[in-house]
């Protein structure tokens, strides 16, 4: 979806009517609508962490340049949606909140005594840098949001901190992950070693490997996964690494933060463990393809116009080179294509473009970042809420998990929210 199709219907909600926002994390299907958001409620404030934040600018503004890119090249007339002068006005009403403290929705940290009639609470979410999820109180009542959950450990997020005693009324939550379940004795340390050994044997094939990546998130965790396998002997140090110019300013914050966010390896600066080249868009078509180096390009569905995308178009046909999927692909993008297309197939990864041969080494691992749908369930089945709000998933992920909590807790009301109806909580 491009134009005003991708926004979400905003206008249910009536004008110049709300209060406070809160933003769980800056990955794009959470923020890309914010300033949007904000223009048409100038008084509500925005509360968010500090790594939000920071990684928020930086998303929103590559944003604008996207769509005037899109303006420009595709002729989306609707683009952009806002300007970089309203990104930066709309940040000035971005309020940063710190994990586990009680704060009110005027903004206001509460003393432990102090009351407010609704006040909310950041809870660590294992997801990405910044990720919270957000608990909610007021007349004696509680409503507790995941946002994007993961409540294992990847590589360098650590698992996610959610409240286990105080009773929930209300859960809204995730279910990303509903339909896949885990595989038997699943580890992502063997999953370490798997791509290890795959690199291992591309590199053997005297090929390239790329890895579509996204910018936030799935880059910085595949940079710590390399740099282990530096310290393991299991990868060459100094071998060439590539990625893009917005992966790289997203590295640059993760570096920052490094000591001030709860994560796993807190020394680890990612940069200098891998001196990684940054590719940008008006290079990628000249950029060297050469045998053992990794080119860990966005976007991670290989999104039409995107480096991934681009660049795959000198590999897809080559024996000797691999794709490695190390994410999630829908399967309507060219990343989802490929990844369920067999060797000889004929793929296409751009409308704009004639289809290809699919000759190279294709590969998939899991470094999700969002929780197994059996880590989510066990969490649900301890707080036990009165009432569960099933989002962020596709339908079949969302009925495995109304079927699974309903015979799990035959006493929680379990809701399946419809696009556009308003909702009692
Ligand atoms: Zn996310
Ligand atoms: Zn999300």
């Amino acid at each position: 979806m491009e134009g005003l199709e991708a926004l979400p219907d905003l206008g249910i909600i009536p004008d110049d009517s709300v209060d406070g926002i809160v933003l769980t994390h800056a990955h794009q299907d959470h923020v890309g609508a914010i300033p949007v958001l904000m223009r048409r409620h100038p008084r509500a404030r925005l509360f968010a962490t500090d790594a939000t934040k920071q990684i928020g600018d930086v998303m929103l503004h590559n944003s604008v340049n996207v769509m005037l890119r899109m303006r420009e090249e595709k002729n989306v007339t609707a683009y952009p949606l806002f300007t970089h002068r309203e990104v930066d006005a709309s940040l000035k009403r971005w309020q940063n909140v710190p994990l586990r403290h009680r704060w009110s929705f005027d903004g206001e940290r509460l003393g432990p005594n102090e009351e407010a009639p609704l006040n909310f609470e950041f809870y660590d979410a294992g997801h990405i840098l910044g990720s919270v999820g957000v608990m909610i109180r007021g007349e004696g009542r509680t409503v507790f949001y995941t946002g994007d959950v993961n409540f294992d450990n990847q590589t360098v997020s650590s698992a996610a901190r959610f409240p286990e005693e105080e009773p929930i009324d209300v859960l809204i939550i995730e279910t990303t992950r509903g339909d896949s379940p885990l595989p038997e004795g699943f580890t992502r340390a063997a999953e370490e070693q798997r791509l290890a050994e795959a690199l291992r044997e591309a590199f053997d094939r005297g090929g390239a490997v790329v890895i579509p990546v996204f910018a936030l998130g799935k880059t910085q965790e595949l940079l710590a996964i390399l740099s282990g396998m530096q310290d393991r002997g299991q990868l060459v140090r100094g071998l060439p690494v590539y990625i893009g110019g917005l992966s790289t300013k997203l590295t640059e914050i993760y570096d920052k933060l490094a000591g001030q966010w709860p994560r796993l390896k807190p020394d680890l600066q990612l940069l200098d463990a891998i001196s990684p080249f940054v590719v940008t868009g008006r290079d990628v078509t000249e950029l060297p393809l050469k045998r053992g180096r990794i080119y860990a390009l966005t976007s991670g569905m290989m999104t039409e116009n995107t480096l991934s995308n681009i660049f795959a178009g000198r590999v897809l046909s080559q024996p000797e080179h691999s794709l490695f999927f190390i994410g999630y692909a829908d399967p309507e993008s060219p990343g989802g294509r490929i990844r369920s297309a067999k060797n000889g197939d004929s793929v296409r990864l751009d409308s704009g473009l004639p289809p290809q041969e699919l000759a190279c080494n294709v590969q998939s691992f899991n470094f999700s970042a969002h929780a197994s749908r059996e880590s989510i369930r066990a969490w649900v089945n301890k707080v036990a809420p009165k009432k569960i709000v099933l989002v962020h998933g596709d339908a079949p992920a969302i009925e495995w998990f109304r079927q699974t909590l309903q015979s799990d807790l035959p006493n929680s009301e379990i809701v399946v929210p419809v696009p556009g109806e308003p909702l009692e909580l």
